[in-house]
C-alpha cells in the first residue's frame, strides 16, 4: 500500500516596505516562498508546485509575485539590512575610553534621622 500525499512548506524570504497595489500604503510585506512537495510515506520526494507571494501586512492582502520579483525582494531587503546594521556598528567616538561622566550623585545622600537608635531606651519600671 503506497501512501502519498503533499506537504507545503512555507518560507518567509523577506519582510520588505513597497506601496501595496490595494490598499496604497507603504506596509511591510511578508515575501513567502510556499513549496509543495510530493510526499512518499511521508518523505517529501520532489516539489510539484514552487509559488512566491507577498502579503501586505496592513490589508492583508496576498499577491502572487513571479519568481524574479520575489529574489529581487529579497535581495533589496538583505542589502537594507546590511546597510541598517553597518551603520551604528561604528562606534562613534573610540577615543573616549570612560563614556560616563559622574554627574550629580550626591556624595553623602541626606541620611534620614529616623534609625532606631538601640541603647537608649528609657529604662523603665524602677
Ligand atoms: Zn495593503
Amino acid at each position: 500500500m503506497l501512501i502519498w500525499g503533499w506537504r507545503t512548506r512555507i518560507y518567509v524570504l523577506a519582510m520588505t516596505t513597497f506601496l501595496c497595489g490595494r490598499c496604497g500604503n507603504p506596509a511591510s510585506h511578508a515575501v513567502r516562498k510556499a513549496v509543495t512537495k510530493f510526499t512518499l510515506f511521508f518523505i517529501p520526494l520532489f516539489p510539484i508546485s514552487v509559488k512566491y507571494t507577498a502579503q501586505c501586512t496592513f490589508c492583508g492582502i496576498e499577491n502572487r509575485i513571479s519568481k524574479e520579483d520575489a529574489v529581487r525582494l529579497q535581495a533589496q531587503e538583505e542589502q537594507g539590512q546590511a546597510q541598517q546594521q553597518a551603520a551604528p556598528g561604528y562606534p562613534p567616538h573610540p577615543s573616549q575610553p570612560q563614556g560616563f561622566p559622574q554627574q550629580g550623585y550626591p556624595p553623602h545622600p541626606s541620611q534620614p534621622q529616623g534609625l532606631p537608635q538601640q541603647g537608649q531606651f528609657p529604662q523603665q519600671g524602677q
